[in-house]
């Protein structure tokens, strides 16, 4: 039976960029249905840190270009296009889209997460018109402003720092005793004379006709609402895994992220999953880009042998 694809990436974040560029250095054709934002989370990040070989971290804006061009210059194929389903297709697997089918023999699921939302009155209303989940798009447009970050986690400490840079002030509102982001950002955080951070604090409302003007807060243990004016609120609350479109195809965990085994087999023969997405995921850029390698070299076994384990 023929397919036009030996591997369809779903993903075109760190994980499924890395996965494309090593499968099709191994001779493999590969398609990456790459979703909205080819480059995930690291395109808009400012500085990524900790990732080996930039000592000073790296844009992800320049870093994910350079990999999607590595894995086009390999011969990998892109399609900004989101998978929609998979479904099972003799001994591959059909990956659906709006626009049309993709058949393969093999799939790498590294879809990601999505960053949280609030679900607070005004956070839907003024997303794009103050509300963001993206630092480095927007701290041009707020420099000498007030910001309101929410979260307490490194994705809310690296953020609110990138803003410092731009903002007047940048006040930090964190549910917790304490912010839980690594120990190097909460000493960058003490040094940075422009952020605040307060405490056991909770977003009850985001304010604005058309724009944001100020976020409503309440302590966690009182009900009284306190109004900080700001011009904009950047929410990182946590991350909801990209498992959706998998409609009951695999068993996912409590989190809704894949489970896999050591060599990042799924329950079902020739789905493998890279990247945050996977239970057991480290987080990082580096560990998704190891995982995308790691996929890629195991499906490319996979194929050769036939044998799924
Ligand atoms: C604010 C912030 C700062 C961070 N800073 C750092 C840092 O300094 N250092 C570090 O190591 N890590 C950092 N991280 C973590 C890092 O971003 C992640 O580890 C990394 O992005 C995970 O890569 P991924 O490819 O698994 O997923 P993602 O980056 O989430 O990419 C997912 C991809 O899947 C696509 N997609 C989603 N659904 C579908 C679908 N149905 N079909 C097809 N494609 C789909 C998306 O369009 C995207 O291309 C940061 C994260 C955030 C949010």
């Amino acid at each position: 039976m023929h397919k036009d694809f030996d591997i369809i990436v779903a993903g075109g974040g760190i994980a499924g960029l890395t996965a494309a560029l090593t499968a099709a250095r191994l001779g493999r054709r590969v398609q990456v249905l790459t979703g909205d934002v080819l480059g995930g989370h690291l395109l808009s990040i400012e500085k990524i840190e900790g990732f080996p070989g930039f000592a000073d971290g790296v844009a992800g804006y320049e870093l994910c270009p350079i990999t999607q061009g590595q894995a086009a210059e390999a011969g990998a194929g892109f399609e900004m296009t989101e998978v929609t389903g998979l479904q099972a297709d003799g001994a591959g697997w059909i990956a659906a889209t709006a626009a049309e089918n993709y058949a393969a023999w093999a799939v790498i699921i590294a879809t990601g997460t999505s960053l949280a939302e609030l679900g607070i009155p005004g956070e839907a209303e003024l997303r794009g018109h103050g509300v963001s989940h993206c630092a480095s798009c927007d701290a041009p447009l707020l420099m000498d402003k007030v910001v309101a970050v929410v979260g307490g986690g490194d994705s809310a400490a690296q953020e609110a720092l990138t803003l410092a840079g731009a903002a007047s002030r940048v006040v930090i509102l964190c549910r917790e005793d304490a912010l839980s982001a690594k120990a190097v950002y909460r000493t960058r955080i003490e040094a940075q004379p422009n952020i605040e951070v307060r405490y056991r604090t909770l977003a009850g409302k985001i304010l604005g006709d058309g724009v944001v003007t100020g976020i409503a807060t309440r302590g966690i243990d009182n009900e009284a609402l306190v109004e900080l004016a700001c011009e904009g609120v950047f929410v990182y609350i946590g991350h909801q895994p990209n498992s959706q479109f998998l409609n009951g195809l695999l068993d996912l965990d409590e989190d809704r992220r894949i489970p896999v085994d050591l060599d990042l087999r799924t329950e079902a023969a020739g789905i493998f999953a890279a990247g945050t997405v996977r239970a057991g995921s480290a987080g990082q850029a580096a560990s998704s880009a190891g995982d995308g390698t790691a996929a890629a070299i195991n499906a490319d076994a996979y194929l050769d042998s036939g044998i799924w384990r």
